[in-house]
């Protein structure tokens, strides 16, 4: 089993993009943009308004592309973009 990739960056967690206006915020501010339309929670954008289009934001600092996919590594498991996977 190969060692976990160290990062030589410190990861900057709960950062979300809006994917439909690309409105960035930290996932504590989304707290207040939560509505319930029947049965289930949606997630609103704060900017724009649209339901289901918040996604995790890379950890790397100052990148906000869509991270679809974490990777293991030291010292904390990261969501990052292709770019900046550990
Ligand atoms: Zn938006
Ligand atoms: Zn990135």
């Amino acid at each position: 089993m190969r060692d976990k990739p160290k990062l030589s960056w410190k990861p900057e967690k709960d950062k979300r993009v809006c994917t439909e206006c690309h409105f960035k915020m930290r996932a504590d501010e989304l707290v207040k943009h939560y509505y319930k339309p029947g049965d289930e929670w949606w997630i609103v954008c704060p900017n724009c308004h649209a339901p289901e289009h918040i996604r995790v934001a890379c950890y790397y600092p100052d990148c906000w592309e869509e991270a679809p996919c974490g990777s293991v590594a030291e010292p904390e498991y990261v969501f990052t973009c292709g770019k900046h996977a550990p």
